[in-house]
């Protein structure tokens, strides 16, 4: 007998009644037609931070890439396993995105875990530990402020890791050439699980502004 956890029936049977029946068009035509987003969301696993709740997006809206502390790494095509890579090379070159947004979040496990490099591995493994070893001279640099406070260097280091990611997303030829040619946009934010609150880099800057809503 097929089975899944009760509260995942529950959800999908109120899925079905609900958002499905209310756009079933919609997602007869996505069927149909193909997905075409405009937007990539590169976010992270948390589970407080789901990008299709936050922006409120509808199915087909939003191409979502999500690891632990939504990296980028650096273009590498050394033939090794880059799930991250595949996501983006997917949606520059076959979707053509239009933007990608490169969200972080307060309170981030992950880079928590890039700042406490004293804390064990969770598994022999250490994958958390390899991959946030990606922004590690940041995460040290950060740690050897002893001017801010914990909860400082946390949020500074969940921005400082967007800058980062950015900054990666244009070593990937693909982005590069688009960027320049005007036809593809790389856009940071940062959303506070607490507030709600959405933080959005601006470009000429690096810092990060709460937009002006209408
Ligand atoms: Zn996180």
């Amino acid at each position: 007998m097929p089975h899944l956890p009760d509260h995942l029936l529950a959800g999908y049977r109120n899925f079905m009644n609900g958002r499905y029946l209310t756009e079933s068009g919609r997602y007869r035509e996505l069927a149909r037609e193909g997905q075409a987003p405009e937007t990539m969301i590169v976010a992270c696993c948390d589970s407080r931070s789901a990008p299709e709740a936050i922006f409120d997006a509808g199915p087909g809206e939003l191409f979502v890439l999500r690891n632990v502390g939504n990296l980028v790494p650096p273009y590498e095509p050394d033939g090794e396993f880059h799930s991250t890579s595949a996501a983006l090379e997917f949606a520059v070159q076959s979707l053509k995105v239009k933007n990608i947004v490169v969200m972080g979040h307060g309170r981030c496990g992950g880079i928590r875990a890039a700042l406490d490099t004293n804390a064990a591995p969770l598994s022999p493994g250490d994958f958390i530990g390899k991959w946030m070893s990606l922004i590690a001279p940041a995460a040290e640099t950060v740690s050897a402020s002893t001017f801010m406070t914990a909860t400082e260097r946390q949020t500074a280091l969940e921005r400082i890791s967007i800058r980062y990611s950015l900054a990666n997303l244009r070593t990937f030829p693909c982005v590069s050439i688009l960027e320049t040619k005007g036809r593809l946009s790389l856009h940071g934010a940062w959303f506070d699980i607490s507030t709600g609150e959405l933080w959005v880099m601006n470009k000429e800057t690096g810092d990060f502004e709460r937009p002006v809503l209408e």
